[in-house]
């Protein structure tokens, strides 16, 4: 089955709007075991958009169009697509029912424009929206499938999983399709491949192995097809172990989670707490810990000690220690940390201080040069990394490797 996504709208096409209904629907087709083949964006123009639908109709099987659903004049999807199965509007009486419904719920007065929302292509099985007025509408015809969907994702999202997904895997044969990740951190892409080239080789041709690099992190993802269910998932587990034992201690999950929460996961199964010292991060690792739901359970607080006087005040780092060490060391980052864990009455603690750029370098330690310290109770470690001259990448690059020492430290509690 070979699908089609098509997003409508001007505001796609000038940048002012990004096509994220797009990615999200290819990545819940890709579930779904449906290939997307192609992407198109088209402006809000009928001739343009019958075009993009002719060919969709000649290449795909399955035709996504989303967006010119809404009630007002630039929404021309619903007229445009009658134009293009040579049908026309009729009113859908449970339509207009539950929009009646909506205005009288929320005590507002129904517009024409409102009512014109229940008008439906006749060839079309409507697709009840509980999260907005405009309906979805399915279409079949000569073996195709269309499903248009309001542009405003949250409306789109819900319409999909309300009525379209089952549908769709009623639809298609009985391939299953199993995915599965494998997390890496602190290894580079093509580093990563030459350790795994043997296996990676020998992989049948019916699963396949795709890097999905980001920023200091590669993501594996094991992708297999097949009809029967349980051989496959034992087939890639078994490609999994082997993979994670080939990679070792880079690997940091086998879920899509990310570090910060398979960290927060580990302390809250080991009854652990956690505070932050930062300088050169700005409170960006603290962000980032407490962007996961249910950190209150282990994450205690942080200081921001931008400025040395603020380590010295906050975090008892010497004026002397300062002077002879400067404020991007070993020693300075050790004593924020312990200092932290002391303050906060936590296990551990994360401190970080470094050179994030663009000024600031010195010869000895240039852009790029940050320390990163993990407090525990009995312990202390500390690393200098050098990162790159982009100040933006070296304050994430600093909070993905805090966390990867930190994971480190925990892994000591088995
Ligand atoms: P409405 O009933 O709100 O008019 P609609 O079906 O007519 O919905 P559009 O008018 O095309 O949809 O888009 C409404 C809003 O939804 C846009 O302003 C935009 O914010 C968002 N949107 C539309 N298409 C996309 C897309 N492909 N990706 C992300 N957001 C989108
Ligand atoms: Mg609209």
């Amino acid at each position: 089955m070979k699908a089609e996504i098509i997003t409508i709208g001007d505001e796609l096409l000038i940048g002012q709007v990004i096509d994220t209904n797009s990615a999200w629907l290819a990545i819940e087709l890709n579930k779904l075991g449906i290939d997307v083949k192609y992407k198109i964006s088209v402006g809000d123009d009928e001739l343009e958009i019958i075009n993009v639908l002719a060919d969709a109709q000649k290449r795909s099987d399955i035709v996504f169009i989303t967006g010119g659903l809404g009630p007002t004049k630039d929404d021309i999807t619903k007229k445009t697509l009658c134009n293009f199965f040579g049908t026309k509007l009729i009113q859908h009486q449970e339509t207009l029912n539950l929009i009646t419904q909506i205005f009288s719920s929320r005590n507002l007065p129904m517009l024409e424009s409102n009512i014109n929302q229940s008008m439906i292509p006749a060839n079309c099985l409507p697709l009840l929206n509980k999260a907005g007025t405009a309906p979805g509408m399915w279409f079949e015809k000569d073996q195709k499938i269309f499903i248009s969907l309001p542009g405003v994702p949250f409306e789109m999202k819900t319409i999909f999983e309300s009525e379209v997904a089952e549908k769709l895997k009623n639809k298609i044969s009985n391939t299953f399709i199993h995915h599965q990740s494998i997390q890496t951190i602190s290894i580079g892409e093509s580093f990563l491949a030459k350790k795994i080239e043997d296996i990676e080789d020998k992989l049948p041709p019916h699963i396949k192995l795709a890097y999905l690099p980001s920023l200091g992190i590669v993501k594996l993802r094991l992708s297999a097809k097949g009809n029967n269910k349980e051989n496959l998932v034992a087939e890639v587990d078994s490609y999994k172990t082997e993979l994670i034992k080939r990679i070792g201690k880079n690997v940091f999950s086998e879920s899509d989670d990310p570090i910060e929460k398979i960290i927060g996961d580990i302390l809250k199964e080991k009854n652990k707490t956690i505070c932050t010292a930062e300088s050169c991060t700005g409170g960006y690792i603290a962000h980032r810990i407490t962007l996961i739901p249910g950190s209150s359970s282990y994450f205690k607080g942080g200081i921001v000690s931008y400025a040395n006087e603020v380590k010295t005040q906050e975090l008892k780092v010497g004026k002397d220690t300062i002077e002879k060490f400067g404020a991007v060391s070993k020693e300075c980052v050790e004593i924020m940390a312990c200092e932290a864990r002391k303050k906060f009455k936590t296990d551990y603690a994360i401190a970080c201080s470094g050179v994030a750029g663009p000024d600031g370098g010195t010869t000895a330690k240039p852009v790029g040069t940050i320390w990163i310290a993990i407090a525990s109770q009995n312990t202390i470690s500390s690393k200098v990394f050098a990162f790159g001259n982009i100040r933006e990448i070296n304050i994430q690059r600093t909070a993905l490797a805090a966390f990867d020492m930190l994971r480190g430290e925990l892994k000591q509690l088995n």
